[in-house]
């Protein structure tokens, strides 16, 4: 995607996205992060335990209950929200920072972070909801992925189902059909939502403004 922050400077774009486990978010993020320039993704502290493959400090910042605990009275999370169980959050950190800079942040959490993102930084954030084609299809994809067990795939099912439930708190809902067609949506979102006047204030303001006559 062409970068046109050196020409008009812009505040950076809170992207969140969510989605039903299985329905290709992972995927579609990892894609973004590749084959677009300025953003990074936020990586999140949670209390459940890694699984195989997953990097301390790249998937998540993994804490046991006495750290998450601390950090939640210390004011360090955006947001926080118990999942599957276990305990999942924010770290308000590097955001400020990037998104003055001009960079974009990528937030992979579940609906209720959303819905907390919203109380507390509902100007910069833009909600992206992936929905499979079908419960069907969803199905199938957990079942392929050869990762869980009958009883785990269908638990997710149903939590796919609650997840689903909460699709119109959403800014954009996209279906997750075919992979590319979907990340080719997820790419045109972003660009436009980077060029919105309130991100790009002060320099399109000064632009326009010396352009402009006395009266
Ligand atoms: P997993 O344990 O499979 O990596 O993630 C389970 C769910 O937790 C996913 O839906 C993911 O989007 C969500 N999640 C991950 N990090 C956070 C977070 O920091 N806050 C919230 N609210 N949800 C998160």
């Amino acid at each position: 995607m062409q970068n046109d922050q050196k020409q008009t400077p812009r505040r950076g774009v809170m992207l969140i996205l969510s989605s039903p486990s299985g329905a290709g978010k992972t995927t579609l993020s990892r894609r973004l992060l590749d084959e677009v320039e300025d953003i990074s993704l936020s990586v999140s502290a949670t209390t459940r335990q890694p699984r195989k493959g997953e990097i301390e400090g790249i998937d998540y910042f993994f804490v046991d209950d006495d750290r998450f605990h601390q950090m939640v009275t210390s004011g360090a999370f955006l947001e926080h929200a118990k999942v599957f169980g276990n305990s999942y959050g924010t770290p308000a950190g590097p955001v400020h920072q990037e998104l003055e800079e001009g960079r974009d942040v990528l937030f992979d959490i579940d609906w209720q972070g959303a819905q907390q993102m919203q109380k507390v930084a509902a100007a910069d954030i833009v909600r992206v909801f992936i929905l499979p084609p079908s419960l069907e299809e969803l199905h199938s994809r957990l079942k392929g992925r050869g990762q869980d067990s009958d009883e785990v795939v269908e638990a997710r099912m149903q939590k796919a189902s609650s997840e689903i439930s909460h699709w119109d708190a959403y800014d954009y809902v996209l279906v997750n059909d075919d992979v590319e067609t979907c990340l080719a949506q997820l790419k045109h979102v972003l660009e436009a939502e980077r060029m919105r006047l309130p991100r790009r204030i002060k320099s399109v303001g000064e632009l326009a403004k010396s352009m402009m006559g006395d009266e």
